[in-house]
This record gives C-alpha cells, structure tokens and sequence, in this order.
C-alpha cells in the first residue's frame, strides 16, 4: 500500500497512525530543514500532542532551501505530508508510527514569495530550524557573521526575492513589523552551544546588513530559544523501505529509523506562546546551557572520536566501533577525565549514567547510523564540539586538565584528511573546507603541525605548547602504528 492519507486506515495493524483529523489542523510553526531529525524529533512531539488533542494550530509547514531538498517536496507532496518514523531497538524490535504533523511543505526556489507570506502570516508563531551546523554561516573562531559569502551578498542585493533562511525569514520579519503583526520566535534545534544565542547574533546580523536599526530591532523584538535536542537519527538506511514494505507491505518513499531515545531541553522564551511540550515529555527551562554542554561534548564530541578513529580502525558502521572494548574504554576516559571537568552540574542527571547509557546508544546495531555521516562537515563540527573542551582543560586549573584522546581525536580528523586510509585506498572527504584541509594534511609527514596551522579553523591553538605535543605525539603514533593501536595504548589507562 502506497503511503497517502486515503490509504492510512488500511494499514497493517501493528503500524499506528494519526487518529486526529489533519484537515483541522492549521500551521503554527514553519521548520527549515526537514531531514531525518526533525522528522524523528520535533515532528514526532507536535504529531503525539496532536493525537492528545491539543495542537491544532501547531501544525508544521516544512521549507527547504536548497536543491537537495527538492526530493522531500516530492516525497511529501506524493504522501500528503506524511511518512513512518521506526524506532528500532537493540533486539531488531520495530515500532512503526505514521506521522501526521507536517501539514505543508514549501520548496522556496519554487516561489520565495509564497514562503515569506506564510512566514508573515499572523498564525505562524514559531520558526524552528535544523539547517545543521555549518547552516548559521558564522566563524568557530571569530564568531562573526559571514557577510562576504557569495548566498548572502545575493540575498542583500536590491530588488532581489531572497534565497536563504536569514533573507527570506529578515523579510518576513519586516512585513510583519509593517502590518503590525508581532514578530514570531526563531527556535534553533541545531547541535550548536548557544544555539539560540547563535541564531541571535546571527539573524540580527543579517538584517544590520540590510539596515541598522531593523538588526537591533531582530536583536530585541524576536526570542530565540536556547535548546538541547537529542536522539540519533542516521541516514536513512537503503534498505529501510524495502523492511517496511516486508514487515507491513507499506510503501514509504523516504520513511525515518531513529533508536528509542528521545530528550529536548527547551528554554521557555517565545514571543508569541508555543504548544503545550511538556505534556509529551519535553523538559522547558530556565537555563539550557548545562544540559547542552552535556550534551555536545559527550555524545557529540564522542561521536567525532568514533568517526576518525574508527574509520582508520576499518569500521564502516557505529555500533561496531562502540561495541569494541578499546573504543569504549577509550571514549570514557575521554568523557571522565578530560569532557566532565568542563561541564557544570546538570540538574537531574546522573552523568555516570549518562555516560554508560551513550555507550549503549552508540552500541545498537539496529540503528544502522555509519562512521561516514559522523565523518562529513568536520570543520564545522570539530570546532564546536571538541575544541572548547581542550582550550578549557588547557585553561582551567593551572591549565593541569587533560587533553591526550581530544587532542588524539583531533589528530585523528587530521590523518582522515589525508585523505586515504592505512591500506592506501581513497577516503571520499565531506567538508566544505575539503581542498585546503586535504593539501595541509598532505604536508604533515614532513610538518606534524601544518594542519593546525589553519586559524580559521583552530585559532590559536597551534600556540599552545601543551596541546600541540599531545597532538604530535597523537599523529606520529596514527602514522607509525596506525589506529587501532593508537586507542588501545590510551584505553589502556582506563579501567
Ligand atoms: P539532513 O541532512 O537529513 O537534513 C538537513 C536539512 O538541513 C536539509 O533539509 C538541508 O537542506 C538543510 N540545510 C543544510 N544546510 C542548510 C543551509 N545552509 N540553509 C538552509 N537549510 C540547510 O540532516 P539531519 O539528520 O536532519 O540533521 C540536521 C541537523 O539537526 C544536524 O546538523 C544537527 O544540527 C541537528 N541534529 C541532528 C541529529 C541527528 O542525529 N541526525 C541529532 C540532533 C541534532
């Protein structure tokens, strides 16, 4: 059965679907960035406190930017918004949901104009965004706004309908202050510390380009949020709509694998309300920033150690990584001794327990995430996730705070950029900054610091005695022993 919503009442069973009537609910939210997360995320809150009853005027108008998004709009237009989201646990159980809550989706190359009116609409109240990490277009060391890209000074230009997310939502802003209509609240779910804060600086950046007083305005009038978002959401698997279409004879065209954790710490700051999330597990308060510290730099910075290390180490699929004991002594020293003393206290977590739980996370083969996702972007990851917590342990306490499997992890990206592994064969490299990364890591077997010499990346860490030894020493024992040996020798310690 092709997934429509003429055809969700005939469903197999065991597939829950939305009981609540779609054609009531009306859109509150527009999100840029439907991928896989948000479809396993805030998609999947809005689509449970639907099926409460509640929400109706928080339905979602999904919009996407650039070209590779023009498949999703096929997709959802082909299936009437909807799509299965799979939770899979460890034991290969399968917990298959149709989710309802994308009620809209707007393809902005195809009309800007139609997404700027449906962001000044008076009923949209809530922006969300998952456009990744590199999406802000900021610095990791400056933190300035990057007005000379070639996609912003486009959207700057006069006369000219705006293409980006900061153009297209500005100009919403603007109509919206014209007609008198208050302005909606901008909730980043980006893996960025800060990310409201980001998406401030940000967006009011932006529109200062386009006239001062509308960027202090953006800076004043609109909230943004600070969140923490968290559950693994890979790829989706080749395979995932031939395993539906075998268990449940279901015909999804792009359906979500996801595990069965779930966590969203929310600041509480909108300018114009926002669904009732804490009735579907959502935690709203006050402070966000120690849960995503938590966050970022033990799932996420763990994430980057299994990427390098693990690729090197000939491992292809995550799980298989985590669940080698070296890897996973290796990463709880990493999160014991050198990512906990940068943390502060967490409300309510037992952050051993967290720690252990990640691990399992890691280790669940049903998921099916691959070292390549955690592997692409690195320079927008790296800086954010593992590099505040060297410059920290460098800084803190005399500066007595361990670094050696962050710097290894580091020296591990280095070596991947190289751009082959240890049996010779070619490693297809993601990253925006792929070519100038690829020709310093060449130079390193002559030069072990030429990849830190990259300022726009490490700032001034290629400064500091202290880390580049431990970075050195990293490289020489990837190059010399390969990595495999390299984690074992630093698990070793670990208990
Ligand atoms: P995805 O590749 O499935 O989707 C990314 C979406 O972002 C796409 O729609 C893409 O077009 C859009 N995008 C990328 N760059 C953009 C830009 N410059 N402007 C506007 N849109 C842009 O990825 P995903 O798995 O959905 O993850 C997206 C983000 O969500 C991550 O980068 C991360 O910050 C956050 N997140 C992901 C996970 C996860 O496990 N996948 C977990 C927590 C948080």
């Amino acid at each position: 059965t092709a997934l429509r919503a003429d055809t969700i009442d005939g469903l197999a069973p065991e597939v829950s679907v939305p009981t609540y009537d779609r054609s009531r609910v009306r859109t509150g939210i527009v999100h840029f960035g439907v991928g896989g997360f948000h479809r396993a995320h805030q998609a999947m809150y809005i689509d449970r406190l639907l099926e409460q009853g509640g929400a109706t005027d928080w339905g979602i108008c999904g919009v996407g930017v650039l070209p590779a998004d023009r498949r999703m709009r096929d997709v959802l237009a082909a299936q009437d918004g909807l799509y299965t989201l799979s939770v899979t646990e460890p034991d290969g159980t399968w917990r298959t949901r149709v989710i309802g809550s994308i009620i809209e989706y707007l393809y902005a190359p195809d009309d800007p104009e139609a997404v700027i009116e449906k962001l000044a609409d008076p009923a949209t109240r809530i922006v969300s965004l998952t456009i990744t990490e590199g999406g802000y277009n900021f610095s990791a060391t400056t933190g300035e706004f990057d007005a000379a890209a070639p996609a912003i000074r486009a959207d700057l230009a006069p006369d000219r309908l705006p293409r980006t997310v900061f153009g297209l939502v500005t100009e919403a802003l603007v109509r919206r202050r014209a007609r008198g209509i208050a302005p909606f609240t901008v909730m980043s779910c980006d893996n960025i510390e800060g990310n409201g804060h980001i998406a401030r600086a940000t967006f009011a950046a932006f529109a200062r380009l386009r006239d001062r007083e509308l960027g202090d305005w953006v800076e004043s009038a609109v909230r943004f949020p600070n969140s923490m978002v968290d559950r693994i959401t890979p790829v989706t698997p080749a395979e995932a709509s031939a395993e539906l279409s075998r268990r449940y004879g279901l015909e999804d065209r792009w359906p979500v694998v996801t595990e069965p954790f779930t966590q969203w710490v929310l600041e509480d700051s909108f300018t114009l309300g926002r669904p009732d999330l804490d009735d579907v597990g959502v935690q709203l308060v006050a402070d966000v920033a120690p849960y995503e510290l938590m966050k970022l730099r033990l799932l996420n910075a763990s994430h980057q150690a299994l990427a390098y290390l693990g690729y090197l180490s000939g491992y292809r699929l995550v799980h298989e990584a985590a669940q080698d004991p070296d890897f996973r002594r290796f990463l709880l020293r990493y999160m014991d001794r050198e990512a906990t003393p940068t943390l502060r206290p967490v409300p309510g977590v037992d952050l051993d327990r967290y720690k252990h739980t990640l691990i399992e996370r890691f280790s669940n083969p049903a998921i099916g995430d691959t070292i390549a996702r955690l592997c692409a972007e690195s320079s927008d990851r790296i800086p954010k996730w593992l590099l505040p917590v060297i410059r920290q342990q460098l800084g803190g306490r005399q500066g007595s705070g361990e670094i050696d499997c962050a710097a290894t992890i580091v020296a591990a990206w280095a070596r991947y950029a190289e751009g082959f592994d240890e049996h010779g064969e070619p490693i297809d490299v993601i990253d925006r900054l792929r070519d100038q990364l690829k020709a310093l890591a060449r130079r390193q077997r002559d030069d072990p610091t030429a990849f830190l010499s990259d300022r726009t990346v490490f700032g001034d860490l290629i400064d500091q005695t202290r880390f580049v030894d431990a970075y050195v020493t990293a490289l020489r024992s990837l190059h010399a022993r390969g990595a495999e040996a390299t984690v074992a020798e630093l698990a070793r310690d670990e208990r």
